[in-house]
């Protein structure tokens, strides 16, 4: 299609159909908004990050998909935490959080539950296309919307004229690339490699569905029990340790794994089921969430390190109180400065509170903490909350969440020799990446 071509006219068009797009859509279709999705794939497709917390299943309830999520997804009640400088491992249950109502999460394949989101979109109404990239958005000069320039697989040209863009794409992070508003984390920076494996020694009983993490010297790895019996395990290392691989991703992964003794031990008889992958995981964030006709979700603002299982539930979230958002700029724009305000706190927010324990996630005092938490000042239920994604709304965790943050500065101060290794070792792991990109 030419620029000149004829554009067809819509409410809301949603780039990308992960957790937040396909939340999104739904919520503006059932409101009767006009909603065009646009999805580069083709659903069921694979997608990493098959932990999700608590925090989601209130979210499924007002979508309508908690049964459809229940009957494939492995329930998960805890964390284990194992660590290679600790004799006992930990198992910590969401049940025990200040919300005692927030006991539960899951573990599922993301290609199974992406794709009841977006069937959920189609359900309510939105109008969904696969196989169909987005590949140029241009915003009118008199702020009345954009127009939406998209491909089909067989090559075709199409183009939509929409009132509000809702940027989804994830890490293809569309319109921050276009505006240049991507911005890298200098304080963090990981990468992973992960497979699938069956045959791998689970925790028994209702503890089977727990993540587990285990931790050992070049940073972590999950343990993911999904319920059709694969495993996912995944390795989250400094880059500078992945810059080290001389072989096949699949041997260094093995190699990697090899040095996780206790991990490797839940291995011993499992199979490897899917190619090894590797990816970035490079920590961003976007200069703002919004602009003039459109609005940045899930990842295509900001991405964190997985090691706290929070991308899908802050995703998911943000399409919550977009779509508060887009009612206001199309039909209460008395609604609008309220509705925009609270959308900025949530989305610097959630990432805020996860990212100063990702930061410190491999500092001996944390997994110090995190091994043997006590609940003096409710310090262990202010931790499990924040696990479980309790972070949102009236939740009264911050005071005990602030104990605990002073007791790991005095425990980093009281070992004050460690705490300077590793805070070097992490600084030189950085700083490592920085020049590596
Ligand atoms: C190694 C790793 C492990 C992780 N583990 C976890 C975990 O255990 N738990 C957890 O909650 N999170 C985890 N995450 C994070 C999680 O995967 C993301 O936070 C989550 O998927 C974000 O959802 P989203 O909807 O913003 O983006 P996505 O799920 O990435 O969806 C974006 C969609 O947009 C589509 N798209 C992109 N560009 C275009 C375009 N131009 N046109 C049309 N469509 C487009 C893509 O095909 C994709 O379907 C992990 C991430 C990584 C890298």
């Amino acid at each position: 299609m030419t620029p000149n071509s004829p554009s067809t006219p819509c409410d809301v068009l949603v780039i990308g159909g992960g957790p937040a797009g396909s939340t999104i859509a739904a919520l503006l279709a059932q409101r009767g908004m006009g909603v065009v999705l646009l999805e580069k794939a083709q659903h069921p497709r694979f997608h990493i990050g098959e932990s999700l917390l608590p925090a989601n299943v209130p979210l499924f309830d007002q979508l309508g998909v908690r049964a459809e999520i229940e009957a494939m997804a492995m329930p998960k009640y805890g964390i284990e935490f194992v660590s290679k400088w600790h004799q006992e491992h930990t198992l910590l249950e969401f049940g025990q959080a200040w919300n005692r109502s927030m006991d539960k999460a899951y573990q599922v394949r993301r290609s199974d539950f992406d794709h009841i989101l977006i069937r959920n979109a189609m359900r309510k109404g939105a109008q969904v296309l696969e196989n169909c990239r987005v590949t140029a958005v241009d915003f009118l000069p008199d702020e009345t919307g954009a127009v939406v320039h998209a491909q089909h697989q067989d090559g075709a040209k199409v183009a939509w004229q929409a009132r509000m863009v809702i940027d989804a794409s994830g890490r293809d992070t569309f319109l921050a690339n276009k505006f240049n508003t991507k911005v890298k984390n200098k304080k963090h920076n990981s990468a992973a490699l992960f497979g699938h494996f069956t045959g791998a020694e689970r925790l028994a009983g209702k503890l089977e569905g727990n993540i587990s993490l285990f931790w050992f010297e070049h940073g972590w790895f999950w343990f993911i029990p999904l319920a059709d019996g694969t495993t996912s395990v995944g390795a989250v290392c400094w880059p500078s340790y992945l810059k080290t691989r001389k072989n096949s991703v699949e041997q260094f992964f093995r190699d990697t794994l090899a040095l996780c003794p206790a991990l490797n031990d839940r291995l011993k008889n499992a199979q490897l089921v899917s190619e090894v992958e590797a990816t970035g995981n490079y920590s961003y964030s976007c200069t703002t969430a919004r602009g003039p006709n459109h609005l940045l979700l899930g990842d295509a603002y900001s991405f964190i390190d997985p090691v706290f299982s929070s991308g899908v539930f802050l995703a998911m979230n943000s399409a919550f109180v977009a779509a508060d958002v887009v009612q206001a700029t199309l039909r209460e724009p008395r609604k609008l400065p309220a509705a925009v305000r609270r959308f900025d706190r949530v989305m610097q927010q959630g990432p805020r509170e996860f990212s100063w324990f990702i930061y410190r996630v491999t500092n001996p005092s944390m997994r110090d903490l995190f091994l043997a938490p006590r609940n003096m000042f409710r310090v262990k239920e202010a931790l499990l909350s924040l696990f479980a994604g309790d972070i949102f709304g009236k939740t009264p965790i911050w005071p005990s969440l602030y104990v605990f943050k002073a007791i790991y500065y005095i425990a980093s101060l009281l070992n004050f020799r460690r705490t300077l290794e590793a805070a070097r070792r992490r600084k030189v792991n950085i700083g490592d990446t920085a020049q590596a990109r």
